[in-house]
C-alpha cells in the first residue's frame, strides 16, 4: 500500500467541494464569525442574489472590521435594493451576443463557453448578478452542438471557459471537456477564467494541473483577485504547481469603491500577485449593474489611479485599464495617454 503524505492529502481533489458545502450562506453567521455586531451594518438578510462566502475567504478578513475590503465585496446590503438611474440588469447586453445557449461569441477568434451555472462566491458587484445562468449553462445534451459550433469555425483559436465559474465543474468533467476540445484541430489555446481558487485555494488540485500539463492546448488561468489580502499562504503551493505545469497565470480585477480605489492598494495588489507568480492583466472599470451602484468610481478617478500605478510600478506590473462597452468586439482601453501625466515627484 502506498503511503499518502501530508502534502498529497492537502490537495486531495474533493476537499474543495467540502469547503463549498460549508460556506457561509447567512449574513448573521458570517458576522458572528467576524465578531461584528449586526446592528452596525445595514445587511439584507434575504437578498435576491443570495450571500455565498466560503470559509477560507472569510478567514482572510480582518476580525471586527466592518470596512474590511473582502467583507465589502460579499456582504449583501439593503442599499442594493435602491434603484439608481443608469444601473441596469444586463449592462453589457450579453443576452444579445448569445450565439446559442451557453456560447458568447463576440470577441474575434475567441469564444466564451458558459459551462457552470454558479460560482463559489457571490460577489455583490458582479455584472452578471442578474444573468440567467441556469438557462444559459451548456447542458450536457447541448454539448455536441457547442462542439459543432467550434468545429465549423476555423477562425476560433481560443476557447475560454467561463460561467458562472468553470472550476465549479469537477476535474473529471473538465477532463472530458478537454478531450473534446483537444480534438478540434484549429483550437490552439484554452483559457480558464475563475475566482474559485481565490476563495477556496484547494481548488488548485494537482489532478487538474497534471491533466492540463498533458494537453496540447496552451492554457492560461485568469484569476480574479481584487485585493492583496485575498492571497494567502494557502495559495502559494497551488499556484506554483500550476505554473510548474506550464500554465500562464494572469489576473483581472475590478475597480471597486472602498475596496481597492487607492493607489497604494492597487500597487500592493500588483506586487503581491507577482510574488505569487501571477501577472496583472486587466483592471476593469466598473460596469453599471443594478444593485451595485455604491461600488462605482468615476472614470477620471480610475484614470488617475492607473496613472499612479504607471508612475510607480514596472510596466509589467501595470494592468490595462479597460471598460467593457456593450456591442464592441473587444474591451476598450481607457488609459490616459502618458503625455498627460500628472506631477509625480516622489520616490
Ligand atoms: C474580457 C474577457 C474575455 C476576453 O477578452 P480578452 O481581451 O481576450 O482577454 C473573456 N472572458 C472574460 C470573462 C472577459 O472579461
Ligand atoms: S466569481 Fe465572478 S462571475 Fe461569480 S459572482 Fe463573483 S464576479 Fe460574478
Amino acid at each position: 500500500m502506498r503511503i499518502i503524505t501530508r502534502t498529497e492529502a492537502a490537495v486531495e481533489p474533493n476537499h474543495w467541494q467540502d469547503e463549498l458545502a460549508r460556506a457561509f450562506r447567512r449574513s448573521d453567521e458570517l458576522l458572528e464569525f467576524l465578531r461584528l455586531d449586526p446592528q452596525q451594518l445595514a445587511c439584507d438578510h434575504q437578498p435576491d442574489f443570495p450571500m455565498l462566502v466560503p470559509r477560507p475567504y472569510a478567514e482572510q478578513m480582518r476580525k471586527a472590521d466592518p470596512n474590511d475590503p473582502l467583507l465589502l465585496q460579499v456582504l449583501p446590503l439593503l442599499q442594493e435594493r435602491d434603484p439608481v438611474e443608469g444601473y441596469t440588469l444586463d449592462p453589457l447586453d450579453e443576452t444579445s451576443s448569445n450565439a446559442q445557449p451557453g456560447i458568447i461569441h463576440k470577441y474575434h477568434g475567441r469564444v466564451l463557453l458558459m459551462l457552470a451555472s454558479g460560482c463559489a462566491v457571490n460577489c455583490r458587484y458582479c455584472f452578471r448578478r442578474h444573468f440567467p445562468y441556469a438557462d444559459n449553462r451548456i447542458a450536457r445534451r447541448q454539448w455536441q452542438q457547442t462542439l459543432d459550433y467550434l468545429r465549423q469555425r476555423p477562425i476560433i483559436s481560443e476557447a475560454i471557459l467561463s460561467g458562472g465559474d468553470p472550476l465549479m465543474l469537477d476535474d473529471e468533467h473538465l477532463s472530458d471537456i478537454l478531450d473534446e476540445l483537444e480534438g478540434i484541430a484549429h483550437l490552439r489555446r484554452l483559457r480558464i477564467h475563475s475566482r474559485l481558487p481565490v476563495v477556496i485555494p484547494q481548488r488548485l488540485t494537482s489532478t487538474l494541473a497534471q491533466r492540463l500539463e498533458q494537453s496540447r492546448l496552451q492554457t492560461t488561468l485568469v484569476l480574479h483577485i481584487n485585493h492583496a489580502n485575498e492571497l494567502s499562504e494557502a495559495h502559494r503551493s497551488g499556484l506554483k504547481q500550476w505554473r510548474d505545469a506550464g500554465m500562464t497565470l494572469l489576473n483581472q480585477s475590478v475597480l471597486l469603491k472602498r475596496v481597492n480605489d487607492e493607489p497604494n492598494t492597487l500597487i500592493e495588489l500588483s506586487e503581491r500577485l507577482f510574488e505569487f507568480g501571477v501577472l496583472p492583466y486587466y483592471l476593469h472599470a466598473f460596469d453599471a449593474v443594478a444593485g451595485a451602484a455604491h461600488f462605482d468610481t468615476q472614470e477620471h478617478l480610475a484614470q488617475q489611479l492607473h496613472q499612479q500605478m504607471q508612475q510607480r510600478l514596472p510596466g509589467y506590473l501595470v494592468p490595462k485599464l479597460v471598460r467593457e462597452i456593450a456591442g464592441r468586439k473587444s474591451k476598450t482601453l481607457i488609459n490616459l495617454d502618458s503625455g498627460q501625466s500628472g506631477n509625480y515627484n516622489g520616490m
